[in-house]
């Protein structure tokens, strides 16, 4: 774990938490970047009661959990070359610390060959002054996130109702539940026997589209591939800053069959869930000739970029990314779209036409 150093107290703003997705999106991708591949979320009061995250990851050990929600206390930085050409779009150390400013957070946790866990509770950064205590536990993590808010009263006030909460928890966990297929992800209500989302250990990510979003959208996508530039995309940090776009993309679109209510993006860029207005729009505008009035695309793509490309810094909750040659990429990654699509529908009228 390395505790502050110098580069790190940069001015960049604090992870900011609005509401129980915010939280459970940073707690979803420690578990991954933990390496699990189980994760379980329990919800209660649409996250605004208590937001819960197991998972069987690695877990944190003994010694680390007295600075574990100490701003810009993370395991995963080793250099400022790493905050430079940073991959992974977080905000590094910020999310425990500022989940512990708004919640009472407790941590129970046990790393492998252990013959138990230790559970510890935070608030303001701070461990509790009882520090750990043994506990039973299964080798990974276990988070619970109680009382969102309680000690801002607007912010609390400015939530939406517990089902549009629990909705938005069930969109990001939904978009991470298709990016990173394989890994089983439930999410479940509280006192619930059915959970709302539930995707299998080694499932595909055609499968999890499918548990996700329904099959009717399952049936009408197709796979897309791209890339641009000679491959350079997703290089380590430090890799030469050059002239052109550089990006690797892969994904599932809609076909030309298919009409949605309204246009349901998934788009990661480095690993993270982000959204991307301009690209959003260009793809839109590309549907809107092929499909009939009204209906709308089903899009989930991943796009690799060299890490010093991504810029984080639009947008304080990370959601909105704004990319270096970004009208390039854009144009790119719809001009594959619009050929896919051209191309599967002539296919299909001539299938037609025989
Ligand atoms: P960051 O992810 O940027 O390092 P966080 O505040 O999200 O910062 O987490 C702080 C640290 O806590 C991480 O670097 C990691 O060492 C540890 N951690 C958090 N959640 C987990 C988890 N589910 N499993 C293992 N370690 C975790
Ligand atoms: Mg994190």
């Amino acid at each position: 774990m390395t505790s502050s150093t110098a580069p790190l107290t940069d001015p960049r703003p604090r992870a900011c938490l609005q509401r129980p997705a915010n939280a459970l999106k940073e707690m979803l991708e420690n578990s991954l970047d933990a390496g699990a591949t189980q994760i379980i979320v329990t919800v209660k009061d649409g996250g605004k009661a208590l937001l819960q995250i197991q998972d069987n990851g690695h877990g944190i050990r003994k010694e680390d959990l007295p600075v574990l929600c100490e701003r810009h206390t993370t395991s995963k930085l080793r250099s400022f070359e790493d905050l430079e050409g940073i991959q992974t779009l977080g905000f590094r150390g910020e999310a425990l610390a500022s989940i512990s400013h708004v919640a009472n957070l407790t941590v129970t946790t046990m790393t492998a060959g252990q013959p138990h866990g230790w559970r510890v509770a935070y608030s303001d950064g701070i461990m509790d002054l009882a520090g750990p205590k043994p506990a039973a536990a299964n080798r990974g993590t276990l988070i619970s996130v109680e009382c969102l808010f309680a000690n801002i009263p607007l912010r609390r006030k400015a939530l939406k109702s517990a089902a549009e909460e629990n909705r938005c928890l069930l969109e990001i966990m939904g978009a991470y539940a298709v990016y990173k297929a394989g890994v089983s992800m439930t999410c479940k209500r509280q006192g619930e026997a059915r959970s709302d989302l539930h995707t299998l250990a080694g499932a595909s990510r055609l499968d999890n589209i499918r548990a996700v979003f329904g099959a009717a959208v399952s049936k009408h996508v197709l796979p897309l591939e791209l890339t641009c530039g000679d491959g350079a995309a997703g290089a380590g940090p430090g890799e030469a800053a050059d002239a052109g776009v550089h990006c690797e993309v892969e994904g599932y679109i809609s076909n030309a069959d298919f009409s949605g209510k309204r246009t349901q993006m998934v788009l990661f860029i480095n690993g993270r869930s982000v959204e991307c207005t301009a690209l959003k729009r260009a793809l839109e505008a590309t549907y809107a000739a092929v499909l009939p009035k009204a209906a709308k695309p089903f899009i989930f793509l991943e796009v690799r970029l060299p890490g010093s490309h991504v810029d984080v810094n639009v947008h304080p909750t990370k959601k909105e990314v704004g990319f270096l040659h970004q009208e390039e990429l854009i144009e790119a990654v719809r001009a594959a779209v619009e050929e896919k699509l051209l191309s599967t529908n002539s296919k299909r009228m001539y299938a037609q036409m025989l």
